[in-house]
């Protein structure tokens, strides 16, 4: 009896270590193997359709939280990298307060030290890192102040 109470969680626990996802499609993602990882979870090796291979915990893959290795995210950057978007005027605001001691609000930002990390010069690195600004911000308070306060 002891046994028979003692083997349905043990089942389980080995079902959800070992669910197979070889093979499947997760997004941009094909898993292709797992990983060595933690005990309790699994960890697999992706390859992405551009061709990158990138690792995720499985349950994320199965969770949607995880669909490419980073490129949906960069593709999009590029896509809307443009002049003339919202994003890249709030980038270049942004650098114009920290950067340009011309700028009417310098002495906010510039001024008080804040400035902008190396990776920040790029803006594909800051629509990376910021991703699409949500356009109901914009109708608040300026989301250009808690742009630069993150830095
Ligand atoms: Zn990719």
């Amino acid at each position: 009896m002891v046994l028979r109470a003692m083997i349905p969680p043990i089942g389980k626990f080995i079902v959800s270590r070992l669910i197979d996802l070889a093979g499947e499609r997760f997004g941009r993602l094909i898993a292709i193997k797992r990983v060595p990882w933690h005990a309790r979870s699994a960890r697999w090796l992706c390859k992405c359709d551009c061709g990158q291979e990138t690792e995720a915990m499985s349950q994320a893959l199965r969770l949607g939280k995880v669909k490419s290795c980073g490129c949906y995210r960069r593709d999009w950057a590029r896509k809307h990298g443009g002049w003339g978007t919202l994003e890249h005027s709030s980038w270049r605001h942004m650098r114009a307060r920290c950067l340009n001691p011309k700028h009417k609000n310098f002495r906010h930002y510039g001024g008080r030290g804040i400035t902008i990390c190396d990776r920040w010069n790029d803006f594909s690195m800051f629509l990376q890192d910021m991703g699409p600004t949500p356009r109901e911000a914009w109708k608040g308070s300026s989301p250009l102040v808690s742009t630069c306060r993150l830095l």
